[in-house]
């Protein structure tokens, strides 16, 4: 058995078995993509389900410059 030294962190998105690649604030990412799972104040989430959150973030910012 190799040694692990590096830890990788998978996604904590319910059912994501990818590695985790970004790490955000638990309540802001539950905001955008529901509950997920793991503890902590911290969540990590993979490339795909960044590119969900920032999606959905970039939205509500563009929704609020054009006013509504
Ligand atoms: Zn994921």
């Amino acid at each position: 058995m190799p040694p692990q030294k590096k830890e990788e962190k998978r996604c904590d998105f319910p059912g994501c078995k990818n590695i985790a690649e970004r790490s955000l604030p638990r309540k802001k990412a539950e905001e955008v993509l529901g509950s997920l799972e793991g503890s902590g104040r911290r969540v990590h989430l993979c490339k795909e389900h960044y590119k969900k959150y920032r999606k959905a973030t970039k939205k509500e910012r563009e929704l609020e410059r054009m006013g509504w």
